[in-house]
């Protein structure tokens, strides 16, 4: 099986969740299965293989599974970006737009150095209002982003579009 047939047949879908009308691409189904899963964190690190990628960052909450066994891979730290109020030191906090609204996400103002290479993980990107916001977070930081890499890229939503116009390089393995 080729790695996009491998990862279509184990990545579950879901009809008309978590609203009516949308399907859930669900990853867990992706994630017990160990050589989907090794398959895809082998190939999400591929191009960074013998570069030097400091600290990946990845979105809370399916973005720690995969930015975990990403940044273990690459001998790299890892830095969570969550949902406001759940990191327990000095943050800096950014607005992103959602679906419906906007949120607001942070990081530990510590966590990344100026100057460091980075790299973005998350699972799936649809509009990348999320990304965006990781993307925007980090650089007010200083990092320098090496790349933002995903799984399950949503074209029709746009997602990769936006980042590459913030001048990010987008990596995703499936359509
Ligand atoms: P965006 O901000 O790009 O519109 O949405 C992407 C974020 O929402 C990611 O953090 C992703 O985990 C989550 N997300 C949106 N739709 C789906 C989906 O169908 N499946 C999964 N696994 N995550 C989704």
């Amino acid at each position: 099986m080729t790695l996009t047939e491998e990862l279509i047949a184990a990545i579950r879908n879901i009809p008309d969740y978590p609203k009516p009308g949308i399907m859930f691409r669900d990853i867990t189904t992706l994630l017990g299965n160990p050589r989907a899963f090794r398959r895809s964190v082998d190939e999400l690190v591929h191009p960074f293989a013998g570069t030097k990628i400091e600290k990946v960052a990845g979105m809370e909450a399916r973005g720690f599974i995969i930015g975990g066994a990403v940044a273990h891979q690459l001998s790299a730290g890892f830095v969570p970006i969550r949902k406001k109020g759940k990191l327990p030191h000095d943050t800096v906090r950014i607005a992103y737009s959602l679906e419906y609204g906007v949120d607001e996400m942070e990081m530990h103002r510590d966590a990344v150095q100026p100057g460091e290479k980075v790299i973005l993980v998350d699972d799936l990107i649809a509009t990348g209002g999320t990304a965006e916001g990781a993307v925007k977070l980090l650089k007010q930081m200083g990092a320098e982003i090496v790349a933002a890499c995903f799984i399950i890229d949503l074209p029709a939503l746009g997602g990769r579009k936006k980042l590459e116009a913030l001048g990010v390089d987008v990596r995703t393995l499936v359509e």
